[in-house]
């Protein structure tokens, strides 16, 4: 396996350090001066240092902020702020490839899928957040009170504080923001410091496709730092999240301070049901890709796979082949399907739960070893798709996150069972099941408590479909209108008429 050579553009990146925040339209060095490293998870070596945050670098970001929306930003007309917003789209469409690598250096996420899915994805998100400008209005209510006349107006919400998680940066900077720029507010983007150098790049993005000052700021530095402070900021408005439960839980504690609006997309650890009459030849591929895409290091990954007993021989035996087929390296190699896992940390955390299955009698039926050698870097975290049989409904390997490439595959009888099985979790993201009976589809999908139900497909995302949890997997939904109402207040006007 040879990796692509790192294009010129991601070598001056890395070249000018350390990598500086965006506070207030300009390149800012942390007031401390302190950094922090980033590395690539494919090698374990160091990328670049990156200026390292603290609570008064985010009073400025804040302060850069509010300003903005004291600016023309949150008046302009809607036609030159759709321009601001079509502008910075292109731009991250021109750059597609210098983000896409940035990324795979940086997270570890295979360049074939930065190049095919994330960076075109983050371009494709912003051109469509980009024509909702126009699109945000209020409406005028019939009232049953004699000579008086009301309509609504949306207005921002002011400055919208956005924190993320490390799998799916491109995505989420885009996805997020975008309806925050539409709707006229300021934003503070905090990355996760594992996986932060595509949110600095789309910060320069912002400046060169013309953001006013402070409505577009990038904050680095660590969360439990940072992240307090913005959440605990009495100056930020609103807070959205994208990270784990424990993480959310935090930030509401803080957000009660100045009561900031809040929405939250958690964690998960989502079921996936193939029925006896699904058609195998699609759902043995399609629960594989739901298990492993990332890594397994998806939100949405389909970790707790229900089958019907009739098939289950038949599924176990096309996933271990699958497995054993895997392409698993260096994310700069387009040959690779599975990268490494992001860190040392999250290695550990995911040996933890595979050992206790392991002693608790599970049967690990592939993976569950470090990979070494055959060309992989000693330096990189690598695990193959990791089956494993045997482990209980309430064994914390089937109850918590585990964030990796491991899926637990449990048999089941009757429909009533899968449903049931499948909602006997805190969480309530994602939910996929594969069947050819069109009536068990729509049935099972009524019936399963999550915020995506994905039928005989999985993974699937667009801006136009809500997209967010039930239950510990937040609240709030993202894409589609309803993320523009999460950074909007509705103000009703009456006027009398007489
Ligand atoms: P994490 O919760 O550790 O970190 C998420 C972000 O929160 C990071 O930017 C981190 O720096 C910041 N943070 C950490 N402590 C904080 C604090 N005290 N206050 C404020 N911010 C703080 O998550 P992660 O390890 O980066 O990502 C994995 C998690 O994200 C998983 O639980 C996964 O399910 C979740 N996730 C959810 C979705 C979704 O759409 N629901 C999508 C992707 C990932």
């Amino acid at each position: 396996m040879q990796p692509d050579p790192v294009h010129p553009d991601v070598v001056r990146f890395l070249q000018d350090a350390p990598k500086k925040m965006i506070i207030g339209g300009e390149k800012t060095a942390s007031i401390s001066g302190k950094t922090y490293t980033a590395y690539n998870p494919s090698t374990g070596e160091a990328l670049v240092e990156v200026y390292s945050a603290a609570a008064e670098d985010i009073d400025c970001a804040v302060e850069a902020a509010r300003k903005a929306m004291h600016g023309p930003w949150p008046t302009m007309l809607c036609d030159q702020r759709e321009s601001i917003m079509r502008r910075f789209a292109a731009l991250i469409e021109e750059h597609a490839e210098e983000l896409a690598q940035l990324e795979s250096l940086d997270n570890g996420k295979p360049i074939s899928k930065t190049r095919s899915i994330d960076a075109p994805v983050a371009a494709s998100n912003m051109y469509h957040w980009a024509g909702w400008p126009s699109r945000i209005h209020g409406e005028t209510p019939v009232v049953s009170i004699p000579n008086h006349f009301a309509y609504t107006r949306r207005e921002p919400v002011g400055v919208v504080a956005i924190i993320f998680p490390w799998n799916y940066p491109l995505i989420h900077y885009t996805q997020k923001s975008g309806p925050a720029l539409a709707a006229g507010n300021a934003v503070i983007l905090k990355p996760a410091s594992v996986a932060s150098l595509a949110c600095i790049r789309l910060g320069e993005l912002a400046q060169e496709a013309g953001f006013p000052p402070g409505v577009f700021n990038v904050v680095t530095g660590p969360g439990g730092v940072i992240g307090e402070a913005l959440s605990s900021h009495p100056h930020i408005d609103k807070i959205q999240v994208t990270g784990s439960t424990g993480v959310g839980r935090r930030i509401i504690q803080n957000s009660t301070i100045n009561i900031k609006r809040v929405s939250l997309e958690l964690g998960s650890k989502a079921p996936n049901c193939v029925f006896e009459d699904a058609d195998l030849e699609k759902a043995i591929p399609g629960a594989f890709h739901a298990a492993f895409g990332n890594t397994g290091q998806s939100c949405v990954a389909g970790c707790r796979l229900y089958v019907q007993r009739p098939v289950l021989e038949k599924v176990l035996e096309g996933l271990q082949a699958l497995a054993g087929q895997a392409r698993i390296g260096v994310a700069m190699d387009t040959q690779t399907e599975m990268g490494p896992i992001i860190d040392a940390a999250q290695y550990r955390t995911i040996m933890e739960y595979v050992e206790e299955g392991r002693k608790s009698g599970a049967a690990i039926l592939s993976g569950g070893e470090r990979l070494s050698g055959n060309g992989l870097p000693e330096g990189g975290y690598y695990l193959s798709p990791t089956i494993i049989t045997g482990v209980g409904d309430d064994d914390r390997i089937s109850q918590e996150e585990i964030f990796g490439p491991v899926v637990t595959v449990y048999p089941f009888d009757t429909e009533e069972e899968a449903i049931a099985r499948a909602n006997h979790t805190t969480y309530g993201l994602a939910a996929g099941l594969w069947t050819e009976n069109v009536a068990r589809a729509h049935r099972v999908a009524a019936q399963i408590k999550a915020g995506v139900v994905w039928v005989n497909t999985y993974d699937m995302f667009n801006s136009t479909v809500p997209f967010g949890g039930y239950k510990q997997s937040g609240y709030g939904r993202d894409n589609s209108e309803s993320a523009i109402d999460a950074v909007t207040e509705t103000k009703s006007v009456w006027i009398a008429l007489k």
